[in-house]
């Protein structure tokens, strides 16, 4: 019997016919072990003859070839876009169902054919097929027919496919009967064959019913393991932290609150109260907070500092850009003073004798800012950079706001307590730990803010071990942003609206071109398009911003748009993430195709965050059959966690897992939004186990599979 721990050791080299550059080839695909090789599933299966449409028999996993009559699409829930094509072949038709799959409706052209891979369904009578597999066959495919089921391996570099085949037979061999370590009380809630049954049956299926439940075997196998590895990781995390058990007192955050010139939401209110839950416990929080682009989410983490600091504790705020610290220190000092928190302003001399923080009869809470080149304060209008540093390392101020500085050497709190790194994505896991290493001797508690809307499937696998809140609503009286599309030679009519608003004593940003991977290059295509537009808008007063200018420059043109100085403003993406101008209404975004499509979903969530209605328009000429789906689900949507299901579903979760760092490896086999129904089993198995059997003692088979698949990572995860 082979485990796949053993089988994970047995380098390919080992099969006979792998040479060198076999194994070169092979190596480039990921694959390595007799174990990789048994993972590499044929991208798909040509179907046993017979399985035409009106043969489809309800209840059967089937592939079929149709040709699209025609196709709709319907939203019968927010959330849930259905689009539908009647396919026909020669003996009948059938309606093929896809689920929140946008980026099909373009595809599905009238007259192409199509193979679809799926369960056979009635619908009100009709016969209908749930996609699960779909692939267009080129001019004259669906004319050939074979007689059984083969499975299509994929080429791996020089390897044809038939010789992959032909590898993977051997690797079977070689391997079965492969041994099973999932509890079987697991398997049988899920149905699920046995591992043995499920490699020999992906691989060489007698039917496509064997190959489903082989596939669903194989996902949750994949997830099962990813999923044990969070709840251990989680798990030891909690053992081995010294974290701080706040007392809030009220004392601050209620004035603060009292002090806001607006209602919280619900969606605010319930945040603050998980976080406040967190921050109690003896347990250092490690929360993910999640919400759309001008939910919200600023008044939410004063309010998680301010927690801390009532108790005694100072907090932190990291931030990913310079103009965007300097935005919240402005943002954070702006709200104390509304609420009568500010500190008595003092000079040098006063700091000896500096009184603390409750001593005075109104709280104040003193706020200082510290980024690569500035250092500013609410106490202090004359303070420099090594005076605050002295301030912070002996408590005397009570909440640091700054850029990735505040990782540096020479930064000491007295006492940190709660943490929080503002859009997380352009952090790593690494500078995470690094701001928790500023807090000598406990783990402070942790809130990790992101306006990347994280589809529910990669918050339960890549951010699986962190807890994580959502602000789903947004701020009494907003209206959706509208959202146009232009081609470069209409782009007079982005500059129309411009002027429209502009009279209306509005403002607007234009967005230039992106220029990867040179922000030298980019500045200076943002200067020339500031001189082109200036011409264009020549009664207009025509600001510019970039990421070369030196940051008091930028920080003078964010002040001047903020007073209502600049009518337009022309950026590179430094304005991306963050940035609050009620008063902005237009977003024109330049070369829009360009973009990624958080990032344009960020660019427009700087508009309409006050009561005047927002616009964004995007230029962009004819673009890629990828862009264009980026595009068309940009213009029709707003929900920026839809948007991030087409996201996923346009790059492939290859990309995402990609860009963590440190990531638990990749899927081979299973699919983040078909298979989402298994990952949420999954993980309720693999948590349940570890709660039961925190160290998994009662299955060391399970443990030795995680190190021997998951590898080094994961090492960490057990006592030895
Ligand atoms: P986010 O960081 O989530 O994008 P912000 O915290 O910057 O959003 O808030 C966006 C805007 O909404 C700000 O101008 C803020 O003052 C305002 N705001 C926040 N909460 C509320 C609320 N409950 N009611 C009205 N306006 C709010
Ligand atoms: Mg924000």
């Amino acid at each position: 019997m082979a485990t796949l721990a053993r089988l994970s050791q047995i380098p390919v080299t080992e099969l006979s016919g792998v040479g060198p550059a076999s194994a070169r080839a092979l190596a480039n695909a990921g694959i390595q072990t007799v174990a990789d090789l048994l993972h590499f599933i044929p991208h798909r299966y040509m179907e046993a003859e017979g399985t035409t449409i009106a043969t489809a028999s309800k209840g059967a996993e089937v592939t079929i070839q149709g040709q699209v009559r025609t196709v709709r699409d319907r939203r019968p829930r927010r959330n849930l876009l259905i689009i539908e094509a009647v396919l026909a072949d020669e003996t009948g038709t059938i309606t093929a169902v896809w689920f929140n799959q946008r980026h099909m409706a373009a595809q599905l052209q009238p007259g192409s054919w199509w193979a679809v891979t799926g369960v056979v369904d009635t619908f009100a009578g009709k016969k209908q097929i749930r996609v699960r597999l779909a692939r267009r066959l080129a001019e004259g495919e669906h004319l050939l027919r074979d007689t059984e089921i083969t499975p299509v391996h994929s080429q791996v570099g020089q390897l044809k496919p038939w010789k992959v085949a032909q590898l993977i037979r051997q690797a079977l061999k070689r391997s079965r009967p492969v041994a099973d370590p999932v509890p079987v009380e697991f398997l049988a809630t899920h149905g699920l064959v046995t591992r043995d049954d499920a490699f020999q049956n992906i691989h060489f299926p007698q039917s496509m019913d064997q190959v489903g439940h082989a596939r669903r075997r194989l996902v949750y196998d994949e997830f099962f393991r990813l999923e044990l590895a969070l709840a251990l990781q989680k798990r030891r995390r909690l053992e081995e932290s010294r974290g701080v058990a706040h007392e809030p007192t009220g004392e601050l955050t209620e004035r603060f609150l009292s002090g806001l010139p607006y209602r919280l939401t619900g969606a605010q209110r319930r945040v603050i109260d998980e976080i406040t839950a967190d921050l109690r416990g003896p347990y250092p929080m490690h929360r993910l907070l999640q919400g759309e682009v001008g939910s919200g989410k600023t008044v939410v983490a004063v309010m998680a500092l301010l927690a801390g600091v009532e108790g005694g504790w100072q907090g932190a705020i990291m931030a990913p850009t310079e103009v965007l610290a300097e935005q919240h220190y402005l943002g954070v000092t702006h709200l104390l003073a509304e609420a009568g928190m500010s500190p008595e302003p003092f000079g040098q001399g006063a700091r000896l004798g500096m009184a603390s923080l409750f001593e005075t009869d109104e709280p104040a809470v003193r706020v200082g800012l510290l980024t690569g080149n500035t250092a500013a304060s609410n106490y202090d209008p004359e303070i420099t950079r090594a005076t605050l540093l002295e301030d912070v390392a002996a408590g005397r101020v009570d909440m640091l706001v700054g850029t990735h500085a505040l990782i540096q050497e020479g930064v000491e709190f007295a006492r940190l307590g709660v943490a929080i790194v503002d859009e997380q994505h352009r952090f790593g896991v690494h500078q995470r730990i690094k701001l928790k290493e500023k807090a000598a001797g406990i783990d402070p508690d942790l809130l990790i803010m992101t306006a990347t809307p994280i589809p529910r499937t990669l918050s339960m696998t890549l951010y699986g071990d962190l807890d994580v809140s959502v602000i789903d609503e947004m701020p009494p009286g907003r209206a959706p942003v509208i959202t146009r599309h232009v081609h470069k030679a209409q782009e007079g009519l982005a500059w129309d609206l411009v002027r429209q608003e502009v009279a209306k004593g509005r403002q607007a940003f234009v967005v230039c071109p992106l220029v990867e991977d040179s922000d030298k290059v980019e500045a200076a295509s943002a200067t020339a398009e500031h001189a082109r537009l200036s011409a264009i808008f020549s009664d207009l007063r025509v600001g510019l911003i970039h990421g070369q200018m030196r940051p008091a420059d930028k920080e003078q043109v964010m002040a001047a748009f903020r007073a209502g100085d600049i009518d337009v403003l022309v950026s590179t993406t430094v304005i991306e993430v963050g940035i609050d101008v009620p008063n902005a209404t237009v977003m024109v975004i330049e070369d829009a195709d360009r973009f990624g499509l958080s990032q344009l979903h960020q660019l427009r969530g700087r508009v309409g965050r006050g009561s005047h209605r927002g616009h964004c328009v995007v230029i962009s000429d004819p673009p890629g059959e990828e862009a264009e789906m980026r595009l068309s689900a940009f213009v029709s949507t707003t929900d920026g966690f839809e948007l991030a299901n087409v996201d996923l579903a346009i790059r492939g979760q290859g990309t995402v897992f990609g860009a963590r760092q440190s990531g638990m490896g990749d899927l081979r086999v299973a699919d983040l939004l078909e298979d989402f129904e298994m990952l949420i089993a999954a993980r309720r198995d693999a948590f349940g186990l570890v709660a039961s059997d925190p160290d998994l003692v009662t299955q060391p088979a399970l443990v030795e599979e995680i190190r021997a698949v998951l590898g080094d990572r994961v090492e960490w995860l057990f006592v030895s």
